[in-house]
Parts: structure tokens; C-alpha cells; sequence
């Protein structure tokens, strides 16, 4: 009887929490709502494109519009998914070269279809170190000729953004919202001695083109890359990097405690550890790898454009901890991670977290609560007065 007393007060003290405010705090990190759309730095603004990447906010908000964004067809080019081609600054192949985009997974956004067999199209140019063009991750406008373009259907249960800004992940299913993920995208060492532009993730809207889950070995360090499926010739998502112990056992320390922050070399670093919802990079590669609907899933990637600002919990946003010696602070009561004696955790509030004994508190790396407000209000800070993925779009190689 005392259990059945206890399992309907936990329901009721439930309740208030179980509503939007809830639900947003178990993305971790939200964009704020905003009317920046991917193609925020083009002088064209098409006013019929329904459900297009490029014309669609950045933001979370009209769950409907993301959903309409991440099942419309998308325009490839009808090459090899390993090669790549040139946009040109004139509909004329003797012109100028301006950007480069992957054959069958990187979209264009299309403008204009001229008479003349041209097209007029935007992307984020696809340079890797050896491209022919040298424009990374350069918003660029150009032609191409209209004869090498296809539209094609995409999946129409899943789909996923990318946000440079959070360093999240979100898992769109049938509609909805399903759940998020820390990432690490590329990070270009703007401060180093030698720039490395071309590790900047290239951001735009792509097909999740090869399935078959693989991995990938760095033998020089040891770095082994698991589940990793392409999505942009030598981009891949895949989960985050480990190394393998003496023991055969794996150890991902010192890559999985940078999820939620640039690392990576262009590639996309998803965590490993089972979020509150079950969900990690296993259950995703899963769910791409067993979808009943065989087109492929798109996967977009937002710019963290200047003026984008991260959504900061209200201070009554609940949090959990165990007040017998736990170390972490959680954004679930029954956090997964946390051993069965421990639960259901005590809450506490957003707006505690800065005081005792919350203050020492770290953020569970497998719930993955949302950052302390002084590491979000540094995300803003940078946004308002730069654009961190704008790499110097056309590199003099130094
Ligand atoms: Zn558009
Ligand atoms: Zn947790």
C-alpha cells in the first residue's frame, strides 16, 4: 500500500513537468527561434518554395515546417557519390569555378532553369584539401548545366538536422520531434599555426547516401570511427571516436567529454551512451539501416550564422541528482546511467544549478542535461558578433 502511495504522489509531482517545458529540456540545447534560414547570406529570395531547406528557418519551433522541410525531394547531381563537380560563376564552362558539390548527396537549391540548358543554384561549397576549388564551406551562388540534375524522393519516417549552433542532433520520426543527441562537427583551428579550413563540417542539405554501417581506422592514432554512414563523399556520421584498451574492451575517454563543442575533422561525432529516450548513435544507425521506405534519409546541417542564440532554460526547469554522493547532475529522475538503488533521482531546479551543493555538479554524459548558463550565454555572446563556421571561404593555403 505505501508503494502504491508512492507511485501516485511521483505521478502527480509528474504531471506539472510532463508538459512543452519538459519536453524542450530534454533536447539539452534548443536553437532560440529565429527567421535565419540557410541561405540567409543569397541575394535571392524565392517566395514559392514550399518545404525548401534552404528557405526554412533554423529553427525548431513549427514542428510541422521541419517536418514538410525533411521529407521534400532534393536536387543532386547525377554523379558518382564519391566524385564531385564544379559550380561555375557563368552559365559557361571556359568561366570562373566558385564552389564544389558531391555527386548523389549534397542538394543544390535551384533558382532559375534557363533556356539555354543552365541552371542558376546555391549551396555551401564541398572543398576537401585536395578539391579543385578551394572554397570551404563558402555559401556560393552558380551554374551549372541543368542535364546533370535529378530530383530525388526521400524517406519519409525519418529525419535529421544537424545544429553547428547547439551541437545537437534531432531525430525527427513520422513528424515529430523525436529525440536529440550531443554531436561534434568539424573544428578548423582558427587560432592554430597551421588552419586547417577543410575540417570545418560543410553545412547544407544531403541524403544519408551509403547505409551499409562500416568503420573507419586512423592506424597513425588508433582513432577507430564505428557506424559510420556517408552523407557527403569524405563526411560521414558516425559515433564517436574510441580507442581499443589492452583488454580488447573500448575507451572513448577524451573524445566523448568534447561532445557538444567542435572536434572533429569534418565528419559528424555522435555520443555513444544511451540518452534518457534509449536513443544513441547504434539506435540511429539502426533505425536508418532497417527503414521500411528504402529512399534515403536527409540529413541537414544548420550554419550557426551570426545572430542565431541558443534557447536558456527557465530557472524552474527541473533537474535531478543523487544526494548520496552523486557527482553529476541529470535532466531525467530515472536516468538510465544511474544505478536502480539511486532512483528515482531528487530534483532540484535549473536555477539552482549554479548554487551549493549543486554548483560542483557535472552533466551526465548519457542524459546529456542541458549546459550550466554561463556555457550557454558563451555560445550567444560568440553569435552575436560572429559566424564561427564561416570559414575564409577562398583559402590561400597557408
Ligand atoms: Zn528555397
Ligand atoms: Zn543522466
Amino acid at each position: 500500500m505505501r508503494r502504491f502511495i508512492a507511485a501516485l504522489l511521483l505521478t502527480v509531482v509528474l504531471i506539472p513537468s510532463a508538459g512543452f517545458a519538459a519536453d524542450d529540456f530534454l533536447l539539452g540545447v534548443a536553437p532560440e527561434p529565429s527567421e535565419i534560414t540557410p541561405a540567409y547570406r543569397s541575394e535571392f529570395h524565392p517566395d514559392d518554395h514550399e518545404n525548401c531547406y534552404w528557405c526554412t528557418p533554423m529553427s525548431l519551433e513549427d514542428e510541422a515546417a521541419v517536418w514538410g522541410m525533411l521529407t521534400a525531394p532534393i536536387t543532386v547531381v547525377d554523379i558518382d557519390m564519391n566524385k564531385q563537380t564544379v559550380l561555375y560563376s557563368q552559365p559557361d564552362e571556359s568561366s570562373e569555378p566558385v564552389g564544389m558539390v558531391t555527386g548523389q548527396s549534397q542538394a543544390l537549391h535551384v533558382l532559375t532553369q534557363f533556356d539555354d540548358g543552365w541552371s542558376l543554384v546555391e549551396t555551401y561549397s564541398t572543398s576537401f584539401h585536395d578539391s579543385k576549388v578551394k572554397n570551404f564551406n563558402g555559401f556560393v551562388s552558380g551554374y551549372i548545366q541543368t542535364k546533370k540534375l535529378k530530383t530525388v524522393q526521400v524517406n519519409r519516417n525519418y529525419g535529421i538536422i544537424i545544429d553547428k549552433l547547439t551541437q545537437r542532433l534531432y531525430l525527427f520520426k513520422d513528424g515529430h520531434l523525436e529525440t536529440s543527441l550531443a554531436v561534434s562537427t568539424g573544428k578548423y583551428n582558427p587560432a592554430a599555426k597551421k588552419q586547417q579550413p577543410y575540417n570545418e563540417t560543410r553545412s547544407g542539405e544531403f541524403l544519408v547516401i551509403y547505409t551499409k554501417t562500416g568503420q573507419l581506422t586512423d592506424a597513425d592514432s588508433g582513432m577507430i570511427c564505428r557506424l559510420a554512414l556517408k552523407f557527403n563523399a569524405a563526411d560521414y556520421i558516425h559515433e564517436v571516436p574510441c580507442r581499443i584498451n589492452a583488454d580488447g574492451t573500448r575507451n572513448y575517454r577524451g573524445f566523448e567529454g568534447v561532445l557538444g563543442s567542435r572536434a572533429s575533422h569534418g565528419c559528424i561525432r555522435v555520443q555513444q551512451r544511451k540518452n534518457a529516450n534509449g536513443y544513441n548513435m547504434d539506435a540511429v544507425a539502426k533505425l536508418i539501416k532497417n527503414r521500411t521506405d528504402k529512399n534515403c534519409v536527409k540529413l541537414v546541417i544548420w550554419e550557426d550564422y551570426q545572430g542565431r542564440q541558443v534557447v536558456i532554460p527557465d530557472d524552474d526547469t527541473p533537474l535531478y541528482y543523487n544526494p548520496n554522493g552523486g557527482s553529476m547532475y541529470h535532466s531525467v529522475a530515472n536516468c538510465p546511467a544511474v544505478r536502480k538503488k539511486f532512483l528515482p533521482l531528487t530534483a532540484f531546479t535549473y536555477g539552482e544549478l549554479d548554487e551549493a551543493p549543486y554548483s560542483k555538479l557535472t552533466a551526465c554524459p548519457d542524459c546529456q542535461p542541458s549546459p550550466r548558463r554561463d556555457v550557454l550565454e558563451a555560445i550567444n555572446a560568440e553569435h552575436l558578433e560572429a559566424s564561427p563556421g564561416e570559414v575564409m571561404s577562398v583559402w590561400s593555403g597557408k
